[in-house]
């Protein structure tokens, strides 16, 4: 016996392949790194720091930061070590044993780990034909009697978006928490967190790991109504985010050009990208608002094509489930790099140099 529980026996690794030789494009990070005087800075910050006391344990400078850019109080903001704590916190703080969690399929890993590790039977409702769009009627009528349902926006790994009038219906309708995750929020620019002030069973996770380039730093937060909040407050580990990962944040949201960047960057070259898969044979690109694009692939198992794409020195995702057994996700790079991608995808694809 190994001490441990059958819940996490059963679970496989996070393993996601980390090679810095290869053309990073599998874990939908940005592309640029922060700039090095942003860096001095937070390390100017660090130096003058006390070590040796604890990080703020409630809401602080960093909080009053993000209170001020998103318009919504601090009290009602919560910040995480990572999305992904906050995922957890939600989980354990809202359900109980055999309580169920709807999400969307294919979506974001996490959720369905998370929910697992706590016995939570979990409800995954296939997107609709496409994976251009959720199918919300499904969702409805899943969620009742559901303690949460958890849905991505933009979704990962389709890129799909939950129109406002969507999110609007499903807000009334869920009983329970709604979650919505907009992790990748900049590059749609549409967010739902206006569902808030009327619904106080919605709560909105964002984080600094995409197009604010602090995905080592490990920092997002959630939005929702101050007194759900003050309650999911108490269920996180205190201190979870550290001095380093504050400190970062609060440098980096402090500079808006960087984001703006980032963002103008990934949009035009996920035109690109998009347009120069489309046109290349045996390869259907899904449309996206993220930055990252979701494409199947016609005449082979996507893990040859990963495969093949991996001894060419691209690093894309490859996926266990079923549904996605025929598609590949690649994030968008710089430049060069989604030019060393696609020209790979083009001789693996026409078996050719082009
Ligand atoms: N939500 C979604 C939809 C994601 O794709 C990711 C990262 N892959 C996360 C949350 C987790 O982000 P963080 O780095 O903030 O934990």
């Amino acid at each position: 016996v190994s001490g441990l529980r059958p819940e996490v026996e059963r679970l496989s690794a996070y393993a996601v392949d980390q090679d810095a030789s290869l053309v990073k494009l599998n874990q939908n990070e940005a592309s640029d790194d922060v700039p090095p005087d942003a860096k001095e800075e937070v390390f100017e910050r660090l130096r003058r720091a006390s070590w040796n006391r604890y990080p703020s344990g409630g809401p602080g400078a960093l909080e009053d930061m993000i209170s001020a850019r998103e318009g919504h109080p601090v009290g009602g903001i919560l910040a995480g070590n990572g999305s992904n704590e906050l995922i957890q916190t939600l989980l354990v703080a809202a359900c109980d044993r055999g309580d169920r969690v709807v999400t969307a399929r294919p979506t974001f890993s996490v959720y369905g780990r998370a929910a697992g590790l706590l016995s939570l039977p979990v409800d995954e409702v296939p997107l609709a034909e496409g994976f251009t769009a959720f199918d919300t009627d499904a969702v409805i009528e899943r969620a009742r009697g559901a303690r949460m349902v958890i849905l991505a926006s933009p979704n990962n790994p389709t890129g799909t978006v939950l129109m406002e009038e969507e999110a609007g219906r499903l807000a009334y309708a869920v009983e329970g928490l709604l979650i919505i995750d907009e992790a990748y929020f900049e590059f749609s620019g549409r967010s739902l967190k206006g569902l808030i002030a009327e619904h106080g069973n919605v709560v909105v996770l964002r984080t600094l790991s995409k197009a604010w380039r602090l995905a080592g730093a490990r920092l997002g937060y959630l939005m929702g109504r101050e007194d759900l909040v003050r309650g999911l407050a108490k269920a996180k580990l205190p201190f979870s985010v550290g001095l380093f990962a504050r400190t970062a944040a609060e440098i980096i949201l402090g500079r808006r050009g960087e984001l703006e960047e980032t963002v103008r960057g990934t949009l035009e070259q996920r035109q690109r990208v998009f347009q120069a898969l489309r046109g290349i044979p045996g390869i259907s690109p899904v449309p996206s608002s993220a930055n990252f694009i979701l494409f199947r692939i016609e005449d082979r198992s996507a893990s040859v094509f990963y495969e093949q794409l991996r001894a060419r020195g691209v690093l894309v995702r490859v996926f266990d489930d079923p549904l996605l057994a025929g598609y590949l996700r690649v994030t968008i790079g710089k430049e060069a790099e989604n030019d060393a991608f696609l020209e790979a995808v083009r001789v693996i694809a026409c078996g050719s140099r082009s």
